[in-house]
């Protein structure tokens, strides 16, 4: 009895595998397609001064819309492409988009890039970057590129080398989501770098945590005396961004309490509502009216 109960279970159990495994290669055969077609859309989130006065970046965000399943995360799709080796395709489509678009924006607004860990496996993405910037005319300044840890694990001094290549042309480096995984400070004194993006990880239940705000004060004073930018990502309340301005933990905020992705598009209201001359004039409206 036990026995035929159990080999009932296992058949469940093998055909959900089936269908998951079946829907698993639906969904690549699908990803191949959209980055074929040039399918996927970039969209943007700002990086604020820590008062909201001016952005001064704005991160670019893939997005796919899958026509049956509707959005389908970065989180998702990001890794699948890695894994069919497409990742670069859709590395090539945003850097592109990203400079077309950061082009049409006030100067000196930048915008940033994430890469993967196969972009740097090779130094064609140096060649192409360099050639998208002068396609959109974008003076590389306001280009940044985005590494996390998990592109140095492999290769750190051919990574490092393709970094330098980049900062020699002007083009921005940060290293992504600092604070989780293994992030050595070491990364900070020997990667070639000019901005550190802390991971919103760190800021969650930042207010009741006096030994993670002293590791955040660390890192924060540490990267600051090795002339590095500090990005805090994720900032998501009011009480967040209050305590990250009282102890100047920030250079920029990145988060929801500011502004959520968005279209290109929307880009030059936001920076012209944040802009201290449009803040005042709106306050002076407000005070007639
Ligand atoms: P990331 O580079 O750390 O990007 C920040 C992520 O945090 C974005 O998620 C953003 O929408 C989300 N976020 C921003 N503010 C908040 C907030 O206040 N609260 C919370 N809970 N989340 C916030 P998204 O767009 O889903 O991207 C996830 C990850 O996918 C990115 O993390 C990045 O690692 C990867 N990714 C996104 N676009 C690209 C791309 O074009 N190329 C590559 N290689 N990776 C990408
Ligand atoms: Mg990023
Ligand atoms: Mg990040
Ligand atoms: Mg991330």
């Amino acid at each position: 009895h036990a026995k035929s109960a159990g080999h009932g279970t296992l058949t469940v159990f093998r055909s959900e595998m089936d269908a998951q495994y079946i829907d698993d290669q639906k969904l690549r055969a699908d990803l191949r397609q959209a980055i074929a077609n040039g399918a996927l859309h970039v969209v943007y989130q700002p990086m604020y001064r820590p008062d909201g006065s001016a952005i001064e970046c704005c991160e670019a965000l893939v997005r796919w819309r899958h026509p049956e399943r509707g959005p389908v995360g970065p989180n998702v799709f990001i890794p699948m492409a890695e894994e069919m080796g497409l990742v670069s395709q859709i590395t090539h489509l945003v850097v592109d988009r990203a400079c077309r678009d950061c082009a049409a924006w006030p100067e000196p607004l930048g915008v940033s890039v994430n890469l993967s860990i196969q972009d740097l496996r090779n130094d064609d993405i140096v060649g192409y970057v360099a050639e998208a910037l002068k396609r959109h005319s974008l003076d590389p300044s306001r280009l940044h590129l985005e590494v996390t840890e998990s592109c140095f694990m492999d290769e750190p001094v051919a990574v490092s080398a393709i970094l330098n290549r980049f900062r020699k042309t002007g083009v921005t480096i940060a290293i992504d989501d600092f604070g989780t995984g293994f992030s050595s400070l070491s990364y900070l004194d020997t990667l070639p770098l000019d901005v550190v993006k802390i991971d919103r990880a760190f800021i969650r239940n930042l207010g009741e945590d006096q030994r993670k705000l002293k590791l955040l004060r660390g890192i924060v004073n540490l990267s600051r005396e090795l002339g590095l930018k500090i990005v805090v990502e994720g900032v998501e309340t009011g009480d967040q961004l209050g305590l990250i301005n009282r102890h100047s933990f920030a250079d920029l905020v990145q988060g929801f309490v500011y502004s959520m992705p968005v279209e290109a598009s929307r880009i030059v209201e936001l920076a012209a509502e944040a802009a201290p001359a449009a803040k005042l004039s709106a306050m002076h409206r407000g005070a007639k009216t």
